[in-house]
């Protein structure tokens, strides 16, 4: 707390805009929180409602604790393991709305900006969003910045693909992104998953779970490796929009091997 003195009122603004309560749930795809998952269970990135505590929480944060497959984990930089087929991600430019989630900003296309090709599934772009510093970290080193461009499919499955962002030069393909998580409820915002995927399309995947409560398992993962640059500027705007970081720490691998692929615009 900064100021002791604030009217009751101001001090209960921030609480209530970091219970998880908005309008989207963080990870998940879906316009609120799944039937018995309660959107009002408070949860945070520290102390007594961080991550080491999410699965105490709420039964239905279960996995967060139990689960032997979670998300994020420590990436190979390159897996020995290939991938099988030839998946391929499609890009529809689109416009979209950011959204405060009161744990990180999404950006929601208005319809679906990119459709992924896996496994004989068509997953479809729900959201995308960010977690300052990144989540999965690549031979044990974490990154600037991660976004999660969350895709599903009509039947509810899950596939999420990670870009990695380090400080560099400016990033004008993910500056509407920035803008909209400067200013959460922009409507109108240029959503083109071409220009903002790395130029080197070579992916770490594995399967894992939601990185935010309840921790849902049977997640598929595609890590682009690579990063993005975005500038110290782009980057202290995200910063700025973490509500105080949010990122998960690493969970171990166990018996998951990750394996190597691309992911690469096709027609
Ligand atoms: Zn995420």
């Amino acid at each position: 707390m900064k100021k002791l003195a604030l009217p009751a009122v101001l001090l209960l603004t921030p609480l209530l805009a970091s219970c998880g309560t908005g309008p989207a749930p963080d990870e998940a795809a879906t316009a609120g929180p799944p039937p018995g998952v309660s959107g009002e269970v408070h949860w945070s990135y520290e102390g007594a409602e961080g991550p080491a505590e999410w699965g105490q929480l709420s039964a239905d944060f279960e996995a967060c604790s139990a689960g032997d497959a979670q998300s994020p984990i420590d990436l190979p930089a390159h897996a020995d393991q290939q991938a099988a087929g030839h998946p391929t991600i499609t890009s529809s430019p689109t416009v979209g709305e950011s959204v405060d989630t009161g744990h990180t900003i999404q950006l929601v296309p208005a319809s679906g900006a990119s459709t992924v090709e896996w496994d004989g599934a068509e997953f479809t772009l729900a959201q995308t969003h960010f977690h300052v510093p990144s989540e999965h970290t690549v031979e044990g080193e974490a990154m600037d910045a991660e976004f999660h461009l969350v895709h599903t499919t009509a039947d509810g499955e899950t596939l999420v693909i990670g870009v990695l962002a380090e400080e560099g030069a400016e990033n004008e393909a993910w500056q509407p992104f920035v803008e909209g998580a400067a200013t959460p409820g922009t409507t109108d915002l240029p959503l083109d998953v071409a220009v903002m995927l790395p130029a080197d399309p070579t992916f770490e995947a594995y399967e894992g779970s939601l990185t935010t409560p309840p921790c849902t398992e049977g997640v598929q993962w595609v890590v682009y490796t690579t990063p993005v640059e975005l500038s110290a500027e782009q980057i202290a705007v995200l910063d700025e929009a973490s509500h105080g970081h949010n990122a998960r720490p690493t969970l171990p691998q166990g018996d998951r091997t990750p394996y190597e692929g691309t992911l690469a615009l096709g027609e």
